[in-house]
């Protein structure tokens, strides 16, 4: 039977853009759309479950799969490392069932290198003082790993050209519903 591939659809923003919230709100409402559990070293934070947000795992089994060639593309960034699953993708989309990827700016860019038909969306905030104000509040962090973030903040807000599409964050519940309008253009295209 010759079946529809799944589309992959990747979704980055600085952090504190609120991407984890719209992604969580999509995961939801799109049954059929599979959310791609990374890998990373970075601490649990109190709010997240183990291989539900991510797989937290060793540097040095991180790098154990790095040598198997486990992941379809990763990164190192604040001193941690993220990786995607390539067997993870590729199962799904074969299935043609469609994965959602919340990945970094230069991920994304990388996994569109891989599958040309990914489909890469960059949400953005309003400003950047606004962003600034977002990641002081989140407070998750320590010192170092904010200032750390704001740098790449600056760095990903410089390639969001590259993306397929664009959609601000000013107002959470509206970057929402036009993220999910988008999707379910995206997703309803696929199936035809
Ligand atoms: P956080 O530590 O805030 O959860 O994530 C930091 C950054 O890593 C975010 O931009 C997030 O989207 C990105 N990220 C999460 N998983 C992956 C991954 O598998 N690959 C890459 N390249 N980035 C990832």
């Amino acid at each position: 039977m010759n079946k529809h591939k799944g589309v992959i659809i990747a979704v980055s923003a600085p952090s504190g853009t609120g991407k984890t919230t719209i992604v969580k709100k999509i995961l939801k409402v799109f049954p059929e759309l599979v959310f791609s559990v990374s890998a990373t070293t970075r601490q649990k934070r109190e709010n997240e479950i183990d291989g539900v947000d991510y797989f937290f795992i060793t540097e040095n089994d991180f790098r154990k799969k790095i040598d198997k060639g486990e992941f379809v593309e990763w990164e190192k960034f604040y001193d941690y490392y993220y990786g995607t699953y390539k067997s993870f993708i590729e199962n799904n989309i074969e299935q043609g069932k469609s994965v959602i990827v919340e990945i970094d700016v230069n991920g994304a860019l990388e996994l569109k290198r891989i599958y040309p038909e990914s489909i890469l969306i960059f949400i953005y905030p309003p400003s950047f003082q606004e962003l600034e104000n977002r990641l002081r509040k989140r407070n998750t962090e320590d010192e170092s790993d904010y200032k750390k973030r704001i740098e790449r903040a600056k760095m990903e807000l410089s390639l969001k050209h590259k993306f397929d599409y664009l959609i601000e964050n000013k107002d959470l519940e509206k970057a929402y519903l036009e993220t999910k309008n988008l999707i379910s253009k995206i997703i309803s295209k696929e199936n035809n």
